[in-house]
């Protein structure tokens, strides 16, 4: 058990891990100190200003199952009924498949809206719903070979596309429900996709109660929403939260670790790193006992997201506040007008790897445009357009992935992240869970 009166946490980075683990360290009497490089918290889900109108780096969404996060929210103030849009599950790509949920219990929930379904043969909402119920039997784990059938084991991980095939999902299945569900969750293509993290995914959205697969749409932006509230949380709590001062190097000391800024040196029981993974490598290079955790971060390969945020006049509406198309550039489209009242204001969100990343950024814009007219009618050109291209986005949900846990062998340095070992794919929740168990093994 650490002395709590002798602790001080530095968190190099004030994203949605190093703010999580600021909360809780702060919460239970820590004393923390948050350094972030960027003018603002946020990291990649942080609020972005563009001719006066409040953006998001990329349009962001949680779930109903993302709980720990939901928790922090609360714990900082946050309302999570004021704070979000919630859509009962409902997929819908424009004119080619809708799926609704009816309210039922889940999992039958997904199911009735499974076979219910419209754009899909009877024998494909068929597959899909015995699927379903087959990944229950399985309880959601994948059959390791070796065991013959058997569940668990390092190891036996398969591509999303191979699993799809072993249930015998079709194309109409995969193109129209599967590969929309695996690139919103994991932001990797099926045929990369880890089928175990999908399963994690699945198992926690679909499986135990209807609210977890809501979706949950900010009303305000995303730095707002939990990371400039846990600031000031951990400020009433008597920590720190420096911004446009990131951290250059680390040092081990004896008892405790050493980090530089551009305003000098300080010293810390625990340094916890909650910097995006290119940066942590970069810090702990130098230390040779990290060599492992280094090799670890520099091996995962990454996937990015471009949002297209359009601004048309304000009457423009889309049928839905949160809907997909099918075959096209355009995968999701977000009405900021029904979610956040900012009327006129549209974004696409292209996830994952794809041929849009060899257009330029105007040519992709044009193409999501032609789209909104193809579609909708939207004759109208928008006042204004703007591209967040995050070509780093997330890091490639891959099958077998070793992640770097949040315990190096330095005990007194630990990493969070939304890359670090955990079940889900790069996500908020992700980021918020590997933040909280740093948090747990400092106050252990
Ligand atoms: C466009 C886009 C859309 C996404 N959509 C979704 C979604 O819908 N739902 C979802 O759950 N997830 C989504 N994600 C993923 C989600 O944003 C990330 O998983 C999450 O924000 C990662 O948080 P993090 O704290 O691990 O890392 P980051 O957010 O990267 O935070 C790291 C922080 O460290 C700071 N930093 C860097 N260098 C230093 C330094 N030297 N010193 C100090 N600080 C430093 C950075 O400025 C940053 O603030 C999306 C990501 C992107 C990019």
């Amino acid at each position: 058990m650490n002395n709590h009166q002798t602790t001080h946490t530095a968190i190099i980075g004030g994203g949605y891990a190093g703010m999580a683990a600021a909360v809780a360290l702060a919460g239970r009497g820590i004393t923390v100190t948050v350094f972030e490089s960027a003018q603002q918290l946020g990291g990649r889900a942080r609020g972005v200003m563009h001719q006066e109108t409040q953006l998001d780096n990329g349009q962001h969404l949680m779930l109903g199952c993302y709980r720990a996060t939901l928790r922090m929210i609360e714990q900082v103030g946050g309302n999570i009924e004021k704070d979000f849009l919630r859509l009962p599950l409902q997929l819908d790509l424009h004119g080619e498949f809708s799926l609704k949920a009816p309210r039922l219990s889940a999992p039958l929930h997904l199911l009735v809206a499974l076979l219910t379904a419209r754009g899909l043969s009877f024998s494909a909402r068929l597959h899909a719903a015995r699927f379903m119920l087959e990944l229950r039997r399985m309880n959601f784990i994948l059959p390791s070979p070796k065991l013959g059938g058997g569940v668990g084991g390092e190891g036996n991980d398969i591509t999303v596309a191979e699993l799809l095939a072993q249930h015998q999902q079709n194309t109409a299945l995969v193109q129209k429900l599967w590969e929309p569900l695996c690139i919103a969750a994991l932001n990797t293509p099926i045929h990369k996709a880890s089928a175990q993290v999908l399963l994690n995914v699945l198992r926690d959205a679909f499986n135990q109660s209807r609210a977890d697969s809501d979706m949950l749409l900010p009303r305000i932006n995303f730095t707002a929403l939990f990371p400039q509230r846990a600031a000031n949380y951990v400020e009433q709590h008597g920590g720190k939260v420096y911004i446009a001062c990131g951290v250059e190097a680390l040092r081990p000391l004896e008892d405790g670790m050493e980090i530089t800024t551009v305003q000098g040196t300080a010293q810390f029981s625990h340094v916890i790193c909650a910097a995006p993974p290119a940066v942590a490598a970069r810090l702990l290079r130098p230390i040779a006992a990290l060599a492992e955790t280094v090799a670890q971060i520099d091996s995962l390969e990454h996937q990015p997201i471009y949002t297209v945020y359009l601004q048309y006049p304000a009457h423009i509406t889309l049928p839905h506040a949160m809907l997909g198309l099918h075959q096209r550039y355009n995968q999701w489209l977000f009405d900021k007008g029904q979610i956040s009242g900012q009327h006129g204001l549209l974004a696409a969100v292209i996830s994952a790897e794809g041929i849009h990343q060899e257009l330029s950024q105007d040519e992709l814009a044009q193409k999501v445009i032609a789209e909104l007219c193809e579609e909708f009618g939207i004759i109208e050109q928008p006042q204004w357009f703007k591209v967040i291209a995050e070509k780093r986005a997330t890091f490639c949900c891959a099958p077998n992935l070793q992640r770097p846990s949040q315990q190096t062998p330095l005990p007194r340095l630990l990493l969070a992240g939304d890359y670090t070992a955990g079940d889900y794919p790069a996500t908020l929740e992700g980021a918020v869970i590997s933040g909280l168990k740093c948090a747990d093994v400092i106050t252990m």
